[in-house]
């Protein structure tokens, strides 16, 4: 099959219709109408084999993950994804591999209304890189910058999950059963929080998602926000399959340094708790839960009974 056939059968139709889309997949460029007050938001992840999934992942599971990790970024500003450019660089032309691939990225891009509209596919050891465009209303984009002492920190969903999936995967932990299947699920099929995160604005002061571990990333919003952050060891949730597996040290170190989560950690100013109370309730709201506070200074602490404990280290490509 030559490139011109790959891309028309598997990429040219590949998600959402939208009616915005002037010109897709076909010409030299994607021609997108972007709404009047509105604001373009854009981010790009490049998975390289290996490095960001097994080797021996199945294709439909790095479609997934290769819009999943975009998805969470916009999920993190607020925005509501529309546009995606995917660039495909693959060893030889595998078609099981591709009806896989464009299944996986297609079922997440449908459920987000996301419609492809162009890419580059060339050959190369396994590497896909997706860009991902969305909108929102202009000026109100959630920012790292925003925490301010006193502010709430809250994370979603069971941070750690995702992390344990992984390391099960790679047998660097054991387990069996239904606790086990749910633990590699969370790796394998990331739920980007993208409805949530536009349900943030205007009250969030600040926002990230957890790619990378929950330290590491809380570390970068602090860092941006010119402050500190104090966590209580005891407010971290640990699902009952993560408790279950690793035990309550491990669990935690999981939670707090594991990467691959793709949960929103923000802050919360005093002042507008009550709206977080009343988003936190609302119908398809993901679990929230409070970890600690904003504070004067810098860096990020975690409080344990027994005093501070040590941070595990987050996920850094570049560190020796
Ligand atoms: P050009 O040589 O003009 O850059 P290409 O042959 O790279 O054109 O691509 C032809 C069309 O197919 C373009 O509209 C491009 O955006 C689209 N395309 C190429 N590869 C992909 C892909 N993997 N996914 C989606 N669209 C793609
Ligand atoms: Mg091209």
């Amino acid at each position: 099959m030559g490139e011109f056939e790959l891309i028309d059968r598997y990429f040219s139709q590949l998600g959402a219709q939208r009616a915005d889309v002037v010109q897709g997949v076909g010409d030299d460029a994607a021609l997108l109408a972007v709404p009047p007050g509105q604001q373009l938001v854009t981010c790009v992840d490049t998975l390289v084999a290996g490095h960001h999934f097994p080797h021996d992942s199945h294709a439909d599971d790095i479609g997934w993950r290769a819009l999943a990790v975009n998805l969470s970024d916009l999920a993190a500003m607020g925005a509501t994804p529309a546009w995606a450019m995917l660039a495909l660089t693959m060893p030889d032309v595998d078609e099981e591999w591709l009806e896989g691939f464009a299944a996986g990225f297609g079922a997440l891009a449908m459920q987000h209304g996301v419609a492809l509209v162009g890419g580059d596919t060339t050959r190369g050891p396994l590497s896909i890189s997706v860009s991902l465009l969305g909108l929102l209303p202009t000026g109100t984009a959630l920012r790292r910058s925003g925490a301010r002492p006193g502010d709430l920190i809250y994370v979603t969903g069971w941070p750690g999950d995702a992390a344990a999936g992984l390391a099960l995967l790679q047998g660097r932990l054991q387990g069996h059963g239904a606790d086990r299947g749910a633990l590699e699920f969370k790796f394998r099929r990331p739920e980007p929080r993208v409805a949530f995160g536009s349900r943030l604005r205007g009250i969030a002061s600040s926002c990230i998602d957890v790619s990378d571990g929950l330290a590491a990333d809380l570390g970068r919003l602090v860092a941006a926000s010119g402050v500190g952050a104090v966590l209580r060891a005891a407010e971290l949730p640990l699902s009952r399959a993560l408790y279950a597996l690793a035990g309550e040290a491990r669990a935690r170190d999981f939670a707090l340094g594991g990467g691959d989560d793709y949960e929103l950690l923000y802050t919360v100013a005093p002042g507008a708790r009550q709206q977080m109370f009343q988003l936190a309730a609302s119908a398809g709201a993901p679990a929230c839960h409070c970890i600690g506070e904003v504070v004067a200074g810098r860096g990020v602490r975690v409080l344990g009974e027994r005093g501070e404990l040590p941070i595990p280290r987050g996920w850094d490509h570049f560190h020796a």
